[in-house]
């Protein structure tokens, strides 16, 4: 875990081994295992030796005074050093965990602050470390956790605390996909800090995935001919490479190789964006969306410091795609006319109509992919930048082979829902009149 400085900061504690060298025993710095495990490894002036005899000892500092600590048990020692860092921050937050605790290494593992293990955390996952949005969502369920929960310490959060969170944000509005998010995200924060196995699968919140929508052919044939030529390319851009908003946002020209005919994915450190699941990735696409690019690119205009695609006038990335989408749906007349956003805004008066997102784009590429067998799910879950094939089988959902309709149409079934009248006067025309 990385630490930056700041008022914060979790106290020092530094993790030692007593080692013989030369006939003699010394304290040498332990080194970690990047699964944060030790496995005998000290430094010794600038190299790594394996020492499997003696003792480990967790070191830290009261005010200027040096305190060490053996650990016989090697396995507890990362997991001691980290709840003494907890219990030192808490003390010196003016919180009481009782100095003595302190002193004494049987104590060392209770009374962990909740306020103080949180506040930890999040440090911890503070931007640029996790994206804002993460940040932003963990803050929220965690200090919804704690102002809700009666524990101080999290040696004594049990089920029964979960459970009334969970009840919690249901009663507070929210869906349970939401609640169960939330959950999952104290879930995670607890494990950390030892406490596990708390819920039974039961207890989590049941939700049913929502239906993927995506939009019709003539939805798209409407949108794309209200548009000007450069929001006609960006929203093909959308649709035929089946990006996420910031992926677009941040593509560059050089991500389009026009001799390949594809479209890549990349880190760009200098914007400070970095794929999803850390991994860059490749998309073909059509002739057509490349001549339209080529067509578009050489009519650009205005500066454009970072060689994007889709710069804003300022040739900044542009985080606007989604209400300049509306926008355009709104001047198509293509909003839905009945619905209204979460804070309140009629798409019937403006363009606000949920019917347009960007990420349907990402639907219908996935969906229309699908059903004409452009693509295998394999080759799917790679164009898309899925981590887990799971997150892809989601579509298999919604495709329908091209001939069902007709088949239905043609069904037994189908036969009791044509109007009498209809299914009589061809029966008299099909039979052959009695003589
Ligand atoms: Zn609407």
């Amino acid at each position: 875990m990385k630490r930056h400085a700041s008022n914060t900061q979790t106290p020092r504690v530094n993790i030692l081994k007593k080692i013989k060298v030369n006939g003699a025993w010394k304290l040498m710095p332990a080194v970690l295992e990047p699964n944060g495990k030790l496995k005998d490894k000290v430094r010794i002036g600038g190299s790594i030796e394996i020492h499997s005899e003696g003792t480990y000892y967790i070191e830290w500092w009261e005010g200027p005074k040096r305190k060490r600590e053996a650990i016989p048990d090697r396995a507890r020692v990362p997991d001691l050093a980290n709840r003494k860092a907890l219990a030192l921050a808490a003390a010196r937050a003016g919180l009481d965990v009782g100095s003595d605790a302190l002193n004494r290494g049987e104590k060392v593992t209770q009374g962990i602050p909740l306020d103080v293990a949180i506040q930890h955390y999040l440090d911890d996952i503070e931007p640029p470390q996790r994206e804002p949005k993460t940040y932003t969502a963990y803050k929220y369920a965690l200090n919804a956790f704690r102002k809700g929960c009666a524990k101080s310490s999290i040696e004594h959060i049990v089920r029964a605390d979960l459970l009334q969170f969970i009840r919690g944000q249901y009663e507070s509005g929210c869906s349970a996909r939401t609640a169960y998010n939330r959950a999952n995200i104290v879930v995670q924060f607890l494990k950390l800090n030892g406490v596990k196995g708390l819920l039974h699968k039961r207890d989590w919140p049941e939700y049913v995935d929502a239906i993927r929508k995506i939009y019709e052919a003539d939805e798209l044939k409407t949108l794309f001919a209200a548009c000007l030529e450069h929001e006609r390319v960006r929203y093909l851009f959308f649709l035929l490479t089946g990006e996420r908003d910031k992926e677009v946002r941040f593509t560059a020209w050089r991500d389009i190789d026009f001799r390949r005919g594809t479209v890549r994915v990349t880190a760009k450190p200098q914007l400070g964006f970095k794929p999803k699941n850390k991994e860059e990735r490749e998309i073909p696409v059509p002739s057509a969306l490349l001549e339209a690019l080529k067509d578009y690119k050489n009519r650009q205009q205005g500066p454009n410091p970072y060689n994007l695609v889709f710069p804003t006038e300022a040739g900044r990335p542009d985080k606007n795609f989604e209400s300049k989408l509306k926008n355009i749906a709104k001047r198509a007349g293509l909003n839905c006319g009945t619905c209204a956003s979460r804070h309140g805004n009629r798409c019937s008066e403006g363009p606000y109509c949920s019917n347009w997102f960007l990420h349907k784009f990402r639907h219908t590429f996935a969906t229309v992919n699908l059903e004409g067998n452009v693509c295998s799910i394999c080759k799917l879950q790679e164009w898309l930048g899925h981590k887990d094939l799971a997150s892809t089988v989601v579509y298999l959902k919604y495709v329908r082979g091209k001939d069902v309709q007709e088949r239905l149409d043609n069904s037994e079934l189908a036969g009791f829902a044509i109007p009498q009248a209809l299914k009589q006067s061809s029966h008299e025309i099909d039979r052959p009149s009695p003589t």
